[in-house]
């Protein structure tokens, strides 16, 4: 990193109308923490935007001084390219705006927003926007790589609701986009992250949703998984749109619904949440409770904003986590195999595996109308190795990598930009397949000297 000048810093402080945060100052360690405690980067200095003006001037000072660039939203980047070391960090987690016009089922978001700060404001008016399943993610890095959670189904990924966005290029200009403005660089951002430019506003279509939903969890002893995930992977082609069923292996927590002799066995769990008219809710859950023989379950009707919340308590910031993650088109019998025959002898608590099921609307967008490509995906497999001792690291991670390498053989090849980690830059154009050398194109145009590279980089070309 260039030096700067003690004249440099305070004028750059003094141009900003939110804060700047240097190494020595109270609040820095908390400034650099990010969700994922694997993360320890030390930026030279973190400016905390109170608004678009003081985005358009740390881009400028950091193209300027050429310093190290990091973007960041909600913090929750499993990667941690929200922060980096010996640079600048844009932090926009203090702007945290959201405007909702009920009557135009529109909302206005700032890019400091959380899902959480989202719903509430949007659920107010029984209206919802599709995102992910923990609270406490952020708007912003969710959207960029296209977003999906329990309403995709229904109505698409994150990006399919996307209306337009403000963002502040590299060259520091402020640009309005959508589908009738500066459309490329739009469609770049329905799934391209961060490398564009700052976007300081999104505009979403609302859909009507709750306020109360019909799910929760049903558990069974791992013994049954085969032939539950054989009849999940049935019922699943003839869902309705507005029910999603997600699975996860895992050793059993201690939920108060299971019994004493369950907890800390392996189990596979449904999360299924219904969207459909409440009182459907029983009838159009119970195919899952027929997968087998439940060792514990717990449904009923609650406020959608409750079940944006229920799986935060495990999902909590501060421990070590190393996630590899696959796109499917199905659950074959092999990778069922493999899945259960791990888990059956599996003595760490702290791994599981997922299934997101996502298809319905999602798959309905031709794969070209977004960046976010992936339209052939019904699951999106996440391998989670989540731990708290540094001294688990090398375990933990060769665990997720051999999970990771024994089920490539069922994959599609593609990938979630927003579950993967640091290392797997190399994966960038098979995540982004088809529609890779149009995002490059966008780039080029831009950000052609990639200031935007802390991120799943689309490199421009010439670049190394
Ligand atoms: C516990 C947990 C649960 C998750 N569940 C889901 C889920 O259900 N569905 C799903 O789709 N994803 C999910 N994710 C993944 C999530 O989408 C990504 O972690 C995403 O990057 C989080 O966004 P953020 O703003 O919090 O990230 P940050 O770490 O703040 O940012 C990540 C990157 O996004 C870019 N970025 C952020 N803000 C901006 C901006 N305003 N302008 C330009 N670029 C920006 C930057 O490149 C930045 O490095 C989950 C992640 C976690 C940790």
């Amino acid at each position: 990193m260039p030096t700067l000048s003690k004249t440099e810093i305070d004028d750059f402080k003094a141009a900003l109308r939110g804060q700047l945060i240097l190494p020595d100052d109270a609040g820095y360690d908390e400034a650099r923490t990010v969700w994922n405690a694997m993360i320890d980067r030390r930026p030279a200095m973190i400016a905390r935007c109170a608004g678009v003006a003081d985005v358009r001037v740390a881009i400028g000072f950091a193209r300027a001084q050429h310093l190290p660039l990091a973007i960041r939203g909600g913090g929750h980047n499993i990667a941690g390219s929200a922060v980096c070391d010996d640079g600048l960090v844009i932090d926009l987690s203090g702007m945290k705006s959201v405007r909702v016009d009920p009557f135009a089922r529109r909302a206005c978001v700032e890019p400091g927003c959380t899902l959480g700060d989202l719903d509430h404001e949007t659920q107010a008016f029984g209206l919802a926007v599709p995102v992910g399943i923990n609270s406490t993610t952020g708007v912003a890095g969710l959207t960029l790589g296209g977003g999906f959670g329990w309403l995709s189904r229904r109505y698409g990924m994150t990006v399919d609701s996307l209306v337009s966005v403000d963002i502040v290029t590299a060259d520091g200009e402020l640009l309005h986009c959508s589908r009738d403005e500066h459309k490329d660089l739009f469609w770049a951002l329905c799934g391209g992250g961060g490398n564009f430019g700052v976007v300081t506003m999104f505009e979403f279509q609302l859909h009507a949703v709750g306020p109360l939903v019909y799910g929760g969890l049903v558990v069974l002893p791992i013994e049954q998984g085969k032939e539950a995930l054989r009849r999940y992977r049935e019922a699943a082609r003839s869902m309705p749109d507005e029910l999603t069923v997600w699975c996860v292996a895992s050793l059993a927590p201690p939920l108060p619904f299971l019994p004493a002799e369950a907890h800390g066995k392996p189990m596979i769990a449904f999360a299924v949440c219904y969207t459909g008219p409440i009182e459907n809710g029983p009838h159009a859950v119970d195919a899952v409770r027929r997968f087998g023989s439940p060792s514990g379950e717990q449904l009923g009707s609650m406020p959608f904003t409750a079940w944006q919340q229920a799986f935060d308590q495990p999902l909590v910031p501060g421990n070590r986590n190393y996630w590899k993650s696959h796109n499917l088109s199905e659950l074959p019998d092999g990778l069922i195999d493999t899945l259960i025959d791990t888990f059956r002898t599996l003595d760490a608590t702290e791994y599981e595996v997922f299934f997101g099921q996502i298809g319905g609307a999602t798959a309905r967008v031709a794969v070209d109308a977004t960046a976010y490509p992936a339209r052939d995906t019904i699951y999106v497999m996440n391998i989670h190795a989540r731990w708290s001792e540094p001294k688990d690291d090398a375990r933990s991670i060769a665990w997720a990598r051999m999970f990771f390498e024994n089920t490539k053989p069922f994959a599609l090849g593609s990938a979630y930009v927003n579950f993967m980690t640091e290392e797997e830059t190399d994966r960038i154009a098979a995540v982004y397949g088809p529609n890779y050398q149009r995002l490059v194109a966008v780039k080029n145009r831009y950000d052609p000297d990639n200031l935007f590279r802390n991120n799943q980089n689309i490199k421009p070309s010439g670049s190394k």
